[in-house]
């Protein structure tokens, strides 16, 4: 059978069952699906569309515990409780939450007292195929709870756009994953350069006086060491 006439695993367990969807705007993955990967489809469909400004802040790279890493929409960490608040004074206010604790947080598009996604015409088209995913070799329905599953109004042209929908997906999400660790090292190590250029040109700024102190500040850091052996 061709991958095309393929049905998705759903309906391949049941004779009975044919694989129908339609999304009932419930929203309810849009609560806890965690992080949402983004692709180059979505960059550039935002900047088509002149938003990509409006997505820097919630854009950020997930290191999978597999070792892969992924662009994505980043959740944001929910209020604090009370208790934690007055903990939080004493934290560093920098400190960023790491992702692995936001893996059940809404999305940061989404807006629950309107219970709508701010951003649906521009949404990521990971959300545009949700929950079928294609894999390479065939369809899969990763949320079996998804309330528009086995909803009735399914053209057969519909399906074929689902189906198309999730292997362009795959195949967006495999170019962004062949890309991503190479542009992340380059910028890395650019980004060091340009660190290591701004501190020289910062140094050669300086006054004989200065360096003299710095010299000074450099030497007696060496000295500490040896300072704490002495108490050994
Ligand atoms: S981008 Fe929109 S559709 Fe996608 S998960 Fe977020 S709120 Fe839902």
């Amino acid at each position: 059978m061709s991958e095309e006439n393929q049905e998705p695993e759903k309906s391949e367990e049941s004779t009975k069952t044919k694989f129908t969807f339609k999304c009932t705007r419930v929203d309810t993955c849009c609560m806890g699906r965690g992080p949402i990967p983004i692709t180059f489809w979505d960059l550039e469909l935002w900047a088509k569309n002149g938003v990509v400004a409006n997505f820097m802040p919630y854009l950020d790279i997930y290191q999978k515990p597999d070792g892969g890493i992924d662009l994505i929409l980043k959740p944001l960490p929910p209020p604090p409780k009370e208790e934690e608040e007055k903990e939080k004074t004493d934290k560093d206010p920098f400190e960023a939450v790491p992702i692995e604790a936001l893996l059940d947080v809404k999305c940061p598009m989404y807006n629950v007292n309107d219970k709508k996604c701010l951003i649906y015409e521009n949404r990521p088209l990971s959300c545009r195929t949700y929950p079928l995913e294609f894999d390479g070799k065939n369809y899969i329905v990763v949320d079996a709870d998804c309330p528009g599953l086995g909803e009735e109004g399914m053209s057969k042209e519909d399906l074929i756009e689902m189906r198309s929908t999730a292997k362009n997906m795959h195949f967006e999400l495999t170019r962004m994953r062949i890309a991503l660790p190479v542009l992340n090292q380059v910028v890395s190590s650019n980004f060091m350069k340009m660190m290591m250029k701004q501190q020289m040109d910062a140094m050669s700024k300086m006054s004989d006086d200065d360096k003299g102190k710095l010299d000074e500040i450099f030497k007696k850091q060496e000295q500490e060491p040896e300072h704490d052996h002495n108490h050994d």
